[in-house]
């Protein structure tokens, strides 16, 4: 039976990718989390299933992770655990180096000492390897696009904030093990996802949250910055197949093709929500909404083209925006209604 370690399981794309892999895989899963504020604690606590078992820890403990790869054998690893929040990156980016930087390099260094004896030369058979180590990051290490072009796997890098500096330089680790140690890993370079479980200081929790609070929405600058938006179940497929399929060393964008505006999401949220529960004084949620000031150093758009996923690995998400975003306000409404 395969091994399989999800680091960062409890967290928001983590704990979709558990079900996912759980629903279409026949392994068994550890999903390693330190349980940080952004963690779902009655996903880590509550959830359930013979073939998963839950490790509190840390992975930038660099004795622990590597005791932990002996002691279980792992053969597939799906890398998410991060901090992942630009605003807080910004306010205090040294947790974002030791986590997303040190703690990278001490998952892909257990790898090479559990996976590969010697350093050693490119072998042909290099790329058809197993085991596989699939790091999971972002498109935002590509920085910003003006309103044409979108980003390939070939875009320089050119990341703005500390969370996009701390993921550009550990996918550049992640690299480094493939050239110089023959390590199997491949990474993918994801949009902004959606859906279930995300942490409330994300885009579209505060935005429902504040609607059904009564409270300003509030949009950062004119609200015209476009991201590329992906449901994340589709991302869960896309980096399940990249793992079983890819050939270790490539890496891969995936992205929904959905290019929306900061403020389209919100008032497209505010009517949905002025169907499912009106306000009371029959004005629309999107009345709410409230122009603040702009986030230093705000990228103006993110766009991915998805062509060599979809060309490579035939792989398409299931979910246009539309359904998406019903999905996800309804499960949100029935968290914030309580
Ligand atoms: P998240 O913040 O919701 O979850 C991160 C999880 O990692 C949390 O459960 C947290 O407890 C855990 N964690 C943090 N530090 C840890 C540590 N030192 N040791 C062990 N666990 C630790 O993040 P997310 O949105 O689910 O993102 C997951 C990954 O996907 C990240 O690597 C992120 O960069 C990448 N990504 C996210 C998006 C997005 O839109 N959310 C898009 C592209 C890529």
């Amino acid at each position: 039976m395969h091994k399989i370690l999800v680091t960062g399981g409890a967290g928001f794309i983590g704990s979709n990718l558990i079900e996912y892999l759980l629903n279409n895989t026949t392994g068994h899963i550890y999903n390693l989390d330190k349980l940080t504020y952004a963690a779902d604690l009655d996903f880590a606590h509550n959830y359930h299933h013979d073939r998963l078992t839950f490790i509190k820890g840390d992975i930038c403990n660099a004795a622990f992770i590597n005791d932990l790869f002996q002691q279980h054998q792992f053969n597939k690893v799906y890398h998410l655990a991060a901090e992942s929040h630009v605003d807080n990156s910004i306010e205090n980016p040294q947790v974002f180096i030791e986590t997303n930087v040190n703690g990278t390099f001490n998952l892909l260094h257990a790898a090479y000492h559990l996976w590969m004896e010697q350093p050693h030369i490119f072998k042909p058979s290099f790329q058809n390897m197993q085991p596989r180590f699939l790091h999971i990051s972002t498109d935002e290490v590509y920085g910003s696009l003006k309103d044409e072009g979108f980003f390939t796997e070939t875009t320089p890098y050119a990341p703005s904030s500390p969370y996009s500096a701390s993921k550009a330089s550990s996918d550049h680790l992640v690299m480094s093990y493939v050239h110089t140690y023959g390590l199997p890993a491949i990474i993918t370079n994801c949009s902004n996802n959606y859906g279930p479980r995300q942490h409330d200081e994300k885009l579209i929790p505060v935005v429902i949250r504040k609607a059904l609070s009564g409270e300003p929405i509030p949009i950062y600058g004119d609200g015209k910055n476009v991201r590329d938006w992906l449901y994340v179940t589709d991302h869960c497929q896309a980096l399940h197949t990249v793992l079983e399929n890819a050939s270790a060393g490539e890496n891969y964008n995936v992205g929904g093709k959905n290019e929306i505006r900061n403020i389209d999401i919100a008032n497209h949220i505010c009517s949905i929500l002025d169907e499912v529960q009106p306000r009371k004084d029959g004005q629309p949620y999107a009345a709410q909404i409230t122009y603040v000031k702009d986030r230093p150093g705000h990228d103006y758009r993110y766009a991915i083209d998805p062509s060599k996923i979809e060309k490579d690995l035939q792989w398409q998400p299931a979910e246009t925006f539309k359904s998406g975003i019903k999905k996800t306000v309804e499960w949100y409404f029935k968290k914030y209604n309580l």
